[in-house]
């Protein structure tokens, strides 16, 4: 049997690293769904719309939105990395906020995970989206830690931003994701916790696929 596995958990955590090795050792496809949120804002600062939800949503509409191999399509061609920039995480983080932006996309997210054999990454994978996956985990660490990863990743990328900032960045999004009315990101009540701080990425890796082999004797 193909399981659908959820990872939740706050932004720098190291979820898509993890989430996308674990899906590569499993033989499963890995969804990042955060990318679909960041699609949504993408579309709303090219077309230049402010925070009308209603108008972003039309525009949406206008747009062929679609998953595949690990990364989305718009209009059938690959974003990539223009979805990855501050300011649209910034969009993306307010616009996740509104209950008609998450209704929007969680068909998609659920029709996407028809069949099993998916690790989804998100906020609310194990809470809303799939309140049934077999296996849950909520990956965390110190805003601290994850604050470092960011900057040691963003530098590696050649971008000069400053520690400082993206500490203040992870603290506001961190705010808005864990107290917004709508699916707020929290633990589901079956998931196992994994505090990646003092772990490293094979350690976290190893413990999930332990947990993962462990379920399926079950
Ligand atoms: O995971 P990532 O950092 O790409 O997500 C960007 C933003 O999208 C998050 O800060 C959060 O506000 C939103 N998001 C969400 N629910 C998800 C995935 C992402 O609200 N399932």
């Amino acid at each position: 049997m193909k399981y659908k596995i959820a990872i939740d958990g706050p932004s720098g955590a190291g979820k898509s690293a993890i989430a996308r090795e674990l899906a590569d050792r499993l033989g499963y496809e890995y969804i990042d769904t955060g990318a679909l949120y960041r699609t949504i804002a993408y579309i709303a600062l090219e077309r230049g719309i402010g925070d009308a939800v209603e108008s972003v949503l039309e525009a949406c509409d206008q747009e062929e939105i679609d998953y595949r191999n690990g990364g989305v399509l718009l209009n059938g061609k690959p974003l990539g990395d223009a979805i990855r920039t501050e300011a649209i995480s910034q969009k993306t983080s307010e616009l996740s906020k509104h209950p008609e932006v998450r209704d929007y996309l969680l068909h998609l997210q659920r029709r996407l995970a028809e069949g099993g054999g998916i690790v989804m990454e998100g906020r609310d994978i194990g809470t809303v989206i799939l309140p049934g996956a077999e296996v849950k985990f909520f990956l965390t660490a110190s805003e601290e830690e994850r604050a470092r990863r960011r900057w040691l990743q963003r530098k590696e990328q050649g971008e000069a931003v400053d520690l400082e900032t993206i500490k203040e960045d992870i603290h506001r999004r961190d705010i808005r994701d864990k107290t917004r009315e709508v699916a707020p990101l929290r633990q589901a009540e079956d998931a196992i916790v994994i505090d990646s701080t003092d772990l490293t990425e094979e350690d976290v890796l190893d413990a999930m696929v332990a947990q993962v082999e462990k379920t399926y004797v079950l």
